[in-house]
């Protein structure tokens, strides 16, 4: 099997990366590293260059049952859900230290794959995935039912047993911490796995799913399938084993996924969708900070971000040198080669999502917003974007109403607070929300008002472990992280036993 390599010689000079190579490209079934039954595999790119960096063994149906056989042995046989919450969170543990051991490789290869900025891999994602998994470590031995008072004389209990195996479907954006939201609360409770990577990503689930096996993971919890949606994704979410579907990606997947749930096995499905989140600047903001948390909360991880302050509405006051200085910021953000220091904006994932956003930015200029810059490419090879803002731009337009997943900042203007309430909530989405301003009442009522399952205040993009993420209307369905995700892998069992003298012996 070819173990690709990646040279880090041109790059280096600024920031030390160490080499990196592909170990993993096979499906991860029942503890072992297996082809696909149908022998095929597929490319995944580089997408600084467009060139392949490996092929991976493509996941179908057929491995979707292997897999789903194997977590359910693994589930109704093996040891995972019997043995100590204790020794499952030991596991864990062993786990998210071996990621800090690996990290700088982890974090290369997730840069290698999905193009973003090294440093935003190595300084914050890979930190944020170890204490994702020392969250749900913590958590494993403090699940527990409840003793229930119930109007009779019965002693009543209720058991919040681990769900049985859990399907699970990603997207390319995070893919190590999409890994983390749905694979550590499901394995805290004591489930068994199958997860589908995004086609663009497989690269690193493969590699920490080994490492999880190197901390003394069973054979069959985590089983890690490649492959491409309307295939291996539609045969897990269809699955008749598979007792429950948790997937995050756009809302037209979601729709499909859902579908598919209710057509199969009625499995619960939860679902974190796409988002046009407002980013509310109000007039007694220090503009000088609001455009650059306004610029971050749209432009961070090249823009593609479901929670991405992709509608920046300024109150009239201050609009016009808004305009300006955010215009000034977005000259001056550094795009390029995501290995190289200083790098804040690397490369779109792929040219499926190149064009798209290519395309929306037409669509902008068709409509008489005012392209204030950036625009088009960058460079002749790999999918970069120039940072590109839009001022004037109006509700109905497009580009405010669809979810761009790119570096194009649409700027809108609004005179009062009920006003940009309205508007902000005026959208198919729920997902997030940013607010601006030094007035706490203003910053009650704004946070208050909007339907979005996270509003950030004076802040944007804070995620913790611990901090619940979701989304409202067609943002989503159910919560990750924080105590919320354990209610989706777990069965509520009531148990009632007679006090004394049951009626019946
Ligand atoms: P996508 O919906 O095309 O793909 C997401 C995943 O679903 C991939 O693994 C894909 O293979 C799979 N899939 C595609 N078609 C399928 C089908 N018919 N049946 C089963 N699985 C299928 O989305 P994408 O373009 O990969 O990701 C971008 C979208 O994800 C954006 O809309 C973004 O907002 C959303 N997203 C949301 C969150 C969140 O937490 N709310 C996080 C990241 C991304």
């Amino acid at each position: 099997r070819e173990t690709p390599r990646f040279s880090t010689a041109a790059l280096t000079e600024e920031l030390v990366i160490p080499p990196v190579q592909v170990n993993y490209t096979q499906l991860l079934i029942n503890g072992k590293f297996v082809d696909s039954a149908s022998g095929k595999t597929f490319p995944t790119f580089d997408p600084r260059t467009g060139e392949v960096i490996a092929h991976v063994a493509e996941g179908d149906a057929e491995d979707i049952n292997r897999a789903v056989s194997a977590a359910r042995k693994a589930f109704d046989e093996g040891p995972w859900p019997k043995m100590t919450a204790y020794e499952r969170s030991r596991i864990m543990l062993r786990f998210a230290d071996l990621v800090e051991k690996h990290s700088d490789e982890l974090a290369a290869l997730e840069t290698w794959d999905n193009g973003k900025p090294y440093e935003q891999a190595s300084q914050a994602e890979l930190p944020m995935l170890a204490r994702l998994f020392r969250y749900y470590a913590g958590w494993a031995d403090k699940i527990h039912g409840l003793t229930v008072p119930a109007d009779g004389p019965y002693h009543v209990q209720t058991l919040h047993e681990p769900i049985g195996v859990a399907g699970q479907i990603i997207p390319w954006n995070f893919p190590l911490l999409m890994f983390a939201w749905k694979v550590g609360p499901a394995l805290a409770c004591g489930n068994t796995i199958v997860l589908k990577t995004a086609e663009q990503t497989p690269l690193t689930a493969l590699y920490v799913a080994n490492l999880f096996h190197e901390a003394g993971l069973p054979p069959g919890v985590l089983n890690i399938i490649s492959g491409f949606g309307p295939t291996a994704g539609a045969a897990l979410a269809s699955h008749m084993d598979v007792d429950k579907l948790a997937f995050t990606g756009s809302t037209e997947t979601g729709k499909i996924v859902l579908g598919l749930a209710a057509k199969s096995n009625l499995k619960p499905v939860t679902l974190e969708l796409g988002g046009k989140s407002p980013f509310i600047v109000c007039e007694d903001a220090d503009i000088d900070k609001a455009v650059e948390l306004a610029h971050f909360a749209l432009f961070f991880n090249q823009g593609q971000c479901c929670c991405a302050g992709s509608r920046t509405y300024v109150h009239e006051c201050v609009y016009d040198e808004f305009i300006e200085k955010s215009k000034a910021r977005a000259m001056k953000r550094i795009v390029g080669d995501p290995f190289k220091k200083g790098v804040e904006q690397g490369p779109q994932i792929d040219t499926e999502q190149f064009e798209k956003v290519l395309r929306y930015i037409r669509s902008g200029i068709e409509s008489n917003a005012t392209l204030e810059c950036g625009g088009g490419r960058l460079g002749s090879k790999g999918f970069f974007i120039q940072p590109t803002v839009f001022s004037n731009v109006q509700d109905d337009m497009l580009i405010a109403k669809d979810e761009i997943f790119g570096p194009v900042q649409s700027i809108l203007k609004f005179k009062d607070l009920d006003e940009v309430i309205k508007r902000a909530n005026t959208t198919r989405y729920g997902l997030a929300a940013g607010v601006f301003t030094k007035n706490v009442d203003t910053a009650n009522t704004l946070s208050r008002a909007l339907k979005a399952g996270t509003v950030w205040v004076n802040c944007f993009d804070v995620f913790d472990a611990a901090i619940p993420f979701g989304g409202y209307k067609m943002s989503g369905i159910g919560r990750e992280k924080g105590i919320y995700s354990l209610h989706n892998y777990l069965q509520v069992k009531a148990v009632v036993t007679p006090l004394k003298k049951a009626a019946w012996l």
